[in-house]
């Protein structure tokens, strides 16, 4: 936002070197001409409770291109996972509208899939169920969903573990098979909210590896929601940055780091630099909150320093 409260989301301005690259400027050209498949308009959302009023969103507006990848970012109880139910459909805002493919959401529909940070998957199904699941209430035959699932369980890396239940595989895996089931009824968006949040630091870079390469492979546009602003860039064609109290868009920024992206370009300037500009965001939107510092206490021995 600027010094006038107007919302902009032209892309933050860089290094000249960086701006420049014909590479990371020739795909956003594509990514543009590509049609608007997600419009989200004027999104306000207020929750009353006995007590109060909480007004959890206000104003937001941002379009999604087809195949782009947007990651969400945001301090905890922006509005993060409350901008995404509604573009689920699993709840209804106070005002404004959000159109998939130019139809306005107003209820969960097979046109979007969602993987959520907690496992979801049912337990008392094999793999094999979990992704069938969706494809049977569909109405496909059990011979049709069961050779359809085992196409998407091969592409999450998954088809000798397709009889093996969910309390049976690592997290990392669970989350595999979230997005093959999620995958499984051809959504046109995945909306995923911090699915990667409770993995390990290792098992995160893995799964953000595969997210990548799945999403190479099938035609679906990725609306990803996270905390963690290296997942972010390194996921992200363009990052929507929220603000809290109550939620807003501060920035919507294009992440110039070219595809395919690799572990080394974490330490890349174009990485570094979206970081940099990524906290200065968040610093701001921080900035009004109370700083809170410790009181000066010592509880140790004269001489037992530790630094
Ligand atoms: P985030 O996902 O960014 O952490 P949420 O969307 O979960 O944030 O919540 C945004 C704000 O709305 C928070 O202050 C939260 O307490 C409030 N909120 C969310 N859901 C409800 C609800 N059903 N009733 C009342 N307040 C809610
Ligand atoms: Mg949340």
């Amino acid at each position: 936002m600027n010094r006038n409260g107007i919302v902009s989301d032209h892309p933050f301005r860089l290094p000249s070197y960086l701006e420049q690259s014909p590479a990371v400027a020739e795909r956003f050209a594509r990514i543009r001409q590509r049609p608007v498949i997600l419009e989200v308009e004027a999104l306000t959302r207020v929750f009353t409770t006995a007590s109060a009023k909480h007004a959890a969103l206000r104003e937001v507006s941002f379009r999604v291109h087809r195949r782009e990848f947007v990651c969400v970012i945001g301090p905890s109880g922006c509005g993060k996972s409350t901008l995404i139910r509604i573009i689920a459909g699993l709840e209804s805002p106070t005002s404004g509208r959000v159109l998939l493919e130019g139809k306005p959401v107003t209820a969960p529909g097979s046109d979007r899939g969602m993987v959520f940070q907690g496992y979801t998957l049912f337990p008392w199904l094999t793999v094999k169920g979990n992704v069938m699941f969706g494809l049977r209430v569909a109405g496909k035959s059990d011979a049709l969903a069961e050779r359809e699932a085992r196409q998407w369980i091969e592409l999450v890396g998954l088809s000798k573990f397709e009889n093996v239940y969910p309390h049976q595989l690592s997290g990392g895996m669970k989350q595999r098979v979230a997005i093959a089931r999620a995958l499984a009824n051809s959504p046109r968006i995945l909306i995923m909210d911090e699915p990667f949040g409770a993995l390990d630091a290792q098992t995160r870079c893995q799964m953000q590896s595969h997210l990548l390469q799945i999403w190479r492979q099938v035609d679906v546009t990725v609306l990803f929601i996270t905390h963690d602003l290296d997942e972010a860039i390194y996921l992200a064609d363009r990052i929507l940055v929220l603000g809290a109290n109550p939620g807003h868009v501060e920035e919507l920024i294009d992440v110039p780091v070219p595809r395919p992206r690799g572990p080394e370009q974490l330490l890349a300037p174009s990485f570094l630099a979206t970081r940099q500009r990524l906290e200065a965001l968040i610093h701001r939107s921080h900035a009004v909150e109370e700083t809170v510092s410790l009181p000066d206490i010592r509880l140790t021995a004269v001489g037992d320093d530790v630094e």
